[in-house]
């Protein structure tokens, strides 16, 4: 409103007039220009405007000598003399006069314009309504004919053929948004979860970073929503029952400002997953357990895992992208109920020795092996000291700890054992601390040596060091 230029020409005469007089002032300033420039014969002479000083006419320094009567100074710039003469500070008024007259009238027909809306606010609403909904009906009309999106099946019951009960099958499902940006250069996936062929409910998914398990994950969902906003969907084809809701918990989008970490951001949002999600919805998990110490955080992913796939009959349909490969251990213990997939990944070694990765960004069965965190840092261009000091320290942590922790006992004696390997390792852990203790270490600090005869410690130790090294 401060500027105008709200209202188009031709709408209000006085308006019209006002904005004509600041348009010909460009013509009038040329015409006055050329004639000054004659009649002085001051050929270098220029004439313009700026919104401190206003109109001016301006001659170079050297020949300031040269500037007639009725030119009076104005300013002094390091080369230039800028002066005004009576003839352009009349018209300099009358065209500041004619925007300040256009801006004030826009501003009385931009008021009467809300009175008008506010008198048909209703009707503006449900025009508003309706113009929306067509918008979107014609968004999902254009998507589905040039995209080549197919419809939807929605089952309503779980005698589909090879569906169970609130099952999710996406076979080659697109992103909607990076399969349109990268074209050819996207790679669809599947997505089954209780189906005849593939029961649980739960898939695990592991890769490195930049594998693509967010946009997997995010690409369900955004699926889930257009088939039951009634929009068809990029996949080859789409089967679902019914979602209630979907719950996400993804990025770390932490709310400082309101006094909470992203730690407690992150377990408020699982606390609300858990407590509120039924058998037929539908959960996306991006990380859970990553802003706290690694055993903390396995511990409660591990947790969560099992409570959601035990949880509502056949839990509900969940996608959990986790760095925690030793979770996967659960899609052996939870039979049914749980699956890993994981992101392929190619890895070869360069002429130089160094060993290179490529995300293939395809979704397979399966647990991922690795991390590549090193490596993905190293494509990131963290500086090559570091990451080679980084692969140093990786391997000397699983030499010391062995890189995986053990799982099945974690398993076999529920997740006490993790509280308790936690609470053994309280306060500000170290780094080479931060995994789960072999179980021996625990039997062993259990043992009364005070109650033993020499050789019964003797055995015991005996039978301990058998079992650490077959363990491991
Ligand atoms: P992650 O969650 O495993 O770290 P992202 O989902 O953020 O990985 O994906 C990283 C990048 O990989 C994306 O920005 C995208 O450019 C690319 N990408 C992901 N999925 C695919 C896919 N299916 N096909 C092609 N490129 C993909």
């Amino acid at each position: 409103m401060r500027d105008g230029g709200l209202i188009r020409d031709g709408i209000d005469p006085q308006l019209d007039q006002a904005r004509a007089l600041e348009r010909d002032a460009g013509a009038w300033l040329i015409d006055y220009q050329t004639k000054l420039m004659e009649e002085h014969d001051l050929p270098s002479m220029k004439v313009g405007y700026n919104k401190v000083f206003g109109y001016y006419i301006e001659l170079p320094a050297a020949q300031a000598a040269r500037a007639p009567d009725i030119f009076t100074r104005k300013q002094t710039l390091k080369n230039a003399e800028r002066y005004i003469t009576p003839e352009l500070k009349d018209f300099e008024d009358k065209v500041l006069g004619a925007s300040g007259q256009a801006i004030d009238r826009e501003r009385i027909l931009f008021d009467k314009l809300c009175q008008q809306a506010r008198s048909v606010l209703d009707e503006l609403g449900s025009y508003a309504h309706t113009v929306g909904q067509l918008d979107v009906l014609c968004g999902f009309g254009d998507k589905a004919h040039h995209r080549g999106w197919v419809r939807p099946t929605i089952t309503t019951d779980s005698a589909q053929e090879n569906h169970l009960e609130n099952s999710l099958e996406i076979i080659q499902g697109r992103h909607p948004v990076l399969d349109e940006m990268l074209e050819q250069r996207f790679v669809p996936n599947d997505c089954t979860l209780g189906t005849k062929d593939s029961p649980p409910h739960l898939a695990l998914l592991t890769g490195p970073n930049m594998a693509g398990k967010s946009t997997y994950i995010r690409q369900c969902a955004l699926l889930v929503v257009l088939a039951q906003a009634g929009s068809f969907v990029p996949a080859q084809s789409m089967t679902l029952a019914v979602t209630d809701r979907i719950f996400t918990r993804v990025g770390a989008d932490d709310a400082l400002h309101r006094g909470l970490s992203t730690f407690m951001v992150e377990m408020t949002e699982t606390a609300n997953i858990l407590n509120n999600a039924t058998a037929s919805s539908l959960i996306i998990l991006d990380e859970i357990g990553r802003g706290t110490s690694t055993l903390d955080g396995l511990s409660l992913a591990w947790a969560i895992t099992e409570h959601l796939a035990q949880a509502h009959g056949s839990g509900p349909r969940t996608l959990f992208a986790t760095h925690y490969h030793e979770i996967t251990e659960l899609e052996e213990h939870l039979e049914n109920r749980v699956k890993n997939l994981n992101v392929a990944v190619k890895e070869w070694t360069s002429e130089d020795g160094v060993q290179e990765i490529a995300f293939l960004h395809s979704i397979r069965p399966g647990c991922a092996d690795q991390s590549y965190g090193v490596h993905v840092a190293r494509l990131a261009g963290v500086p090559t000291s570091v990451t080679t000091r980084a692969a140093e320290v990786l391997e000397s942590l699983s030499v010391q700890q062995g890189d995986r922790i053990d799982a099945k006992s974690i398993a076999s004696t529920n997740t006490k054992a993790v509280a308790k390997a936690n609470k053994d390792s309280a306060g500000q852990m170290g780094l080479f601390t931060e995994f789960v203790n072999h179980p021996v270490v625990n039997e062993l600090r259990e043992v009364k040596l005070d109650d033993m005869t020499p050789m019964q410690a003797f055995d015991t130790l005996r039978t301990l060091q058998d079992r650490a090294s077959t363990d491991s």
